[in-house]
């Protein structure tokens, strides 16, 4: 924690009371007691649930009974524990009774010759449940799982998911449907042997790719959801535009976006968002840029710009998702609680303590430990007489040690501040041939050029998408001279 280092420095201040601060003796007893309490609590349900689990997977038949018993309105799971083929029609004969419940009414009304219906899946703990609630008998569950039980996660399903019941003209059941999304379900159909089969079915989806603009006023984000598009898009500008645009710094109110991005639909009604074919960015600071999105032949798909060469190099620029940066590589910086000069040899991103740190490329690790002013460190050694270094980190994951080989964006600590530093952030710091460069001007490399081959089919589509970016109607304007950063500067950590 930051308070060991700095607490050397400044007079002796008193503590701010933290969840590390001693408790007084009622105050012991009474966080034991509720500890207690909590844990009893959770023993129980959970012992509870485990009971349950038992008989269901052990028992089926006694489950059956139990659900029948101590469900009263469910008469149709009642009826079923007599296993005769004819119960459907008892069923549906049954309505002698004077008035019968909603959910008998219900049940009835689902029994009846050539009905069909939907129901959701609800917030049922089972799929037999689900299937009870949708009308089926205890038989006829059985039928349904039993077709399903190689094809179905039956724990992967959710309240929101759809169940279609299809019944013949003597009401048997003839036809059931499971939709686990809108763009695939499950089929089970009663065959000429009686028996139920399931087929998985994919329904096709239209694309159509839509070119929109919108300008930035405080974020890309904010401005993707002002054109009806989702935030999370954004992350794609960060990515493939790694190596030519820093937005922290760079992003000015007034700059111009435009995606080309694929609207998907299902029987023409609108189902989501899909793939974005192009970002183009148009910036006071950063100039214009352009990523178009292709797939090669035998390639993974990625993002070029318009000449051919893929936007990313062989680096991850920003080991971590951060909040901001809060210092730069700056081999002449004045120290101001050290009161000197110290160089700052890396780039510091402030992110809140726990923030995942990704290794920026494959290598093997050189170093992992406590080291000085670094506090945790972890040094990877990387092919071209690179090095890389995370410092003050909170916690080195588990299995990071020095001889490790670890893939580009493997999860090798978390940030913290450890060691001399005043806040929590990630201090990132490269060597070449052992002298310390400045990651920003090394790591922007470009990346790789696309096979020969394959660039005459990439310049079609990329004529294509430019013409669709250039021509969208409405689409704001750049405006230029105002120069207001995105951000507001703060504090700097100082490590
Ligand atoms: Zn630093």
């Amino acid at each position: 924690m930051s308070v060991e280092s700095s607490s050397e420095k400044k007079p002796a201040l008193r503590p701010l009371p933290s969840v590390e601060m001693a408790l007084l003796p009622n105050e012991l007893r009474a966080r034991r007691t509720k500890r207690l309490v909590v844990s009893g609590v959770v023993g129980a349900v959970v012992l509870g649930f485990a009971f349950v689990w038992l008989i269901r997977s052990v028992l089926p038949e006694t489950w059956a009974w139990v659900e029948a018993t101590f469900d009263p309105n469910d008469k149709a799971a009642a009826l079923a524990m007599a296993p005769t083929d004819g119960t459907v029609t008892a069923t549906a004969d049954g309505g002698v009774e004077k008035e019968p419940s909603p959910e008998e009414r219900l049940a009835l009304e689902r029994s009846r010759p050539n009905a069909r219906y939907e129901t959701l899946f609800g917030g049922v703990p089972s799929f037999r449940g689900a299937l009870l609630n949708a009308g089926l008998e205890a038989e006829e569950c059985n039928q349904i799982e039993q077709a399903l039980q190689h094809i179905v996660d039956f724990r992967r399903c959710r309240p929101e998911h759809r169940l279609v019941v299809e019944r013949d003209e003597n009401g048997a059941l003839k036809h059931f449907e499971y939709h686990p999304s809108a763009t695939e379900f499950v089929e089970v159909s009663r065959g000429e042997d009686g028996l139920f089969r399931a087929e998985q079915i994919r329904i096709k989806v239209e694309r159509d790719a839509v070119a929109r603009a919108a300008s930035v006023q405080t974020s890309i984000g904010d401005g993707l959801m002002e054109i009806g598009l989702p935030a999370g898009l954004a992350a794609f500008f960060t990515e493939a535009f790694e190596g030519r645009i820093n937005f922290p710094i760079q992003a000015r109110k007034g700059d111009v976006f435009r995606v080309i991005v694929d609207e998907e639909r299902v029987d023409g009604e609108f189902l989501r968002y899909g793939r974005l074919h192009a970002l183009e960015y148009d910036g006071q600071r950063t100039g214009n840029a352009q990523a178009f999105y292709y797939e090669a032949p035998n390639v993974p798909g990625q993002f070029y710009d318009d000449t051919g060469r893929a936007m990313q190099g062989g680096w991850l620029r920003t080991p971590l998702r951060y909040d901001r940066l809060s210092s730069r590589f700056n081999p002449r910086r004045f120290h101001p609680i050290l009161k000197r000069m110290m160089p700052h040899l890396g780039i510091d991103y402030a992110a809140s303590t726990g923030t995942p740190v990704w290794a920026a490329a494959d290598g093997r690790v050189k170093f992992a430990g406590r080291k000085g002013p670094s506090g945790n460190l972890v040094t990877i050694r990387h092919t071209g007489g690179f090095e890389s270094h995370y410092a003050h980190l909170h916690r080195i994951k588990g299995g990071i040690r020095p001889g490790t080989f670890v893939k580009q964006r493997e999860l090798i600590g978390f940030v913290g501040s450890t060691g001399r530093s005043t806040g929590p952030h990630l201090h990132f710091g490269l060597k070449k041939y052992s002298r310390y460069i400045d990651p920003n001007t090394e790591l922007n490399g470009p990346g790789i050029r696309m096979a020969a081959r394959d660039l005459p089919a990439f310049k079609e589509v990329v004529a294509q998408r430019k013409t669709q970016l250039s021509s969208i109607a409405d689409a704001p304007e750049l405006i230029a001279g105002v120069d207001e950063p995105l951000v507001e500067q703060v504090d700097e950590i100082m490590d």
